[in-house]
C-alpha cells in the first residue's frame, strides 16, 4: 500500500494506472481514521467490487460544529496504515488540512433540508453540508467508479446517494451493513471515549431499538408515538447516564417520519434511527424494520 498526502501525487499514480488499463475500476472509501473492523468491512467490500481501493483518512473540520470533538478526535495514522495494509488497500490518501482546504472553503454542497435538517442535522446543523462538501471534493480528486459508506451513518448514506443522483456523478454508491461488537454495540471511533462502566451499558441502545422493532412488528397499536416515547423512557430509566436525543421511526427511502401504520405504510420500508448521549459521549445507531 502506498500512502500519499498530496492531491497531485495521488492523481499521478491513478492516471498512470488508468493509462495502462482504461477499464480499471477504482473504489473510494472515505474515513476519518482511527479505524476499526467496521471500516475494514467497507475496505473488503470495496476490494471485491473494484481493481483498486483508495482509502482516505481526513478529519474534516467542516463537518464538526462548535463545541464538538474536532480537536480531540483520535488521530492514529500509523496503526491505521497497518490495518489498511492487512485488507490489501492499494492507496491511502491522507491529506493535511492545507492540502484539502488551501483557502477557507467557501463553496459548499448544501443538501435538501428534508434530508439534512432532520435527525442528526437537527442537533448538528452544519454537519451534512460539511460531509457532502468534502465527499464531493474527494470524488473530484479520486474520480472513482464506486464508493462505499456504512449504514451506521444511515442519513449520511442517503444524502450522498442523493448528491450523486442530483449532480449526475458517474459513481455507484454502496451501503455496507453495520459492524457490531459481540454485545451488539455498533462499532465507532467514538466508542473509545466511553469509560469502562459506560462501555458495559452502551449496548442498551441497540437492545432498545431491537425491542421497539419487535413492538412495531407485533403491536395492534397503529400509532407509533406511544411506542417511541416508551422506548425512550425505558432506555433512560435503565441508567441515568443516558440522555436520548431522538428515537424516530422513518421511511428508509427518504427519512420522512412515520407516525402510524395507516395509509398503506409497509413495515419493510421502515427504519428506526436513534442518537443518545451516554455520559459525555454521543452514540448513534439504527435498525431497519
Ligand atoms: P468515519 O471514519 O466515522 O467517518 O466513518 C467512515 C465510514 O465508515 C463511514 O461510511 C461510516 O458510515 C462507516 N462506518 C463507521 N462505523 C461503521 C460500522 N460500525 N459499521 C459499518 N460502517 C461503519
Amino acid at each position: 500500500m502506498k500512502t500519499l498526502h498530496k492531491i497531485s501525487d495521488l492523481r499521478a499514480e491513478l492516471n498512470a494506472l488508468k493509462n495502462k488499463n482504461p477499464e480499471l475500476k477504482i473504489a473510494l472509501v472515505p474515513t476519518m481514521g482511527n479505524l476499526h473492523d467496521g471500516h475494514l468491512k467497507l475496505m473488503q467490500q470495496a476490494k471485491q467490487s473494484a481493481d483498486i481501493v483508495v482509502a482516505t483518512i481526513f478529519v474534516n473540520r467542516l463537518q464538526f460544529g462548535v463545541g464538538e470533538d474536532f480537536d480531540k478526535y483520535p488521530r492514529t495514522l500509523q496503526a491505521d496504515q497497518q490495518k489498511l495494509q492487512s485488507v490489501s488497500v492499494d492507496f491511502l490518501f491522507a491529506p493535511d488540512e492545507n492540502e484539502l482546504y488551501p483557502q477557507p472553503q467557501n463553496f459548499y454542497v448544501l443538501p435538501d433540508e428534508n434530508l439534512q435538517g432532520v435527525l442528526e442535522g437537527k442537533t448538528r446543523p452544519i454537519h451534512f453540508r460539511g460531509v457532502a462538501t468534502v465527499v464531493l471534493k474527494l470524488f473530484n480528486i479520486v474520480q472513482p467508479n464506486c464508493a462505499f459508506f456504512g449504514k451506521k451513518d444511515y442519513q449520511q448514506l442517503l444524502i450522498l446517494k442523493a448528491m450523486v443522483q442530483q449532480f449526475a456523478l458517474p459513481i455507484e454508491i454502496f451501503g455496507v451493513e453495520i459492524a457490531r461488537a459481540d454485545d451488539g454495540l455498533a462499532l465507532s471511533s467514538r466508542n473509545g471515549y466511553l469509560s469502562e462502566s459506560e462501555r458495559k451499558i452502551a449496548p442498551q441502545l441497540q437492545q432498545t431499538l431491537q425491542q421497539l422493532r419487535q413492538q412495531v412488528l407485533t403491536t395492534s397499536e397503529k400509532n407509533f408515538a406511544n411506542l417511541v416515547e416508551n422506548s425512550k423512557n425505558a432506555l433512560q430509566q435503565q441508567n441515568s447516564l443516558w440522555q436520548v436525543d431522538y428515537i424516530k421511526i422513518c421511511d428508509k427511502h427518504n427519512l420522512r417520519e412515520i407516525q402510524n401504520l395507516e395509509n398503506g405504510v409497509n413495515t419493510n420500508d421502515l427504519i428506526i434511527l436513534a442518537a443518545a448521549k451516554l455520559g459525555n459521549t454521543r452514540l448513534i445507531d439504527n435498525l431497519e424494520i
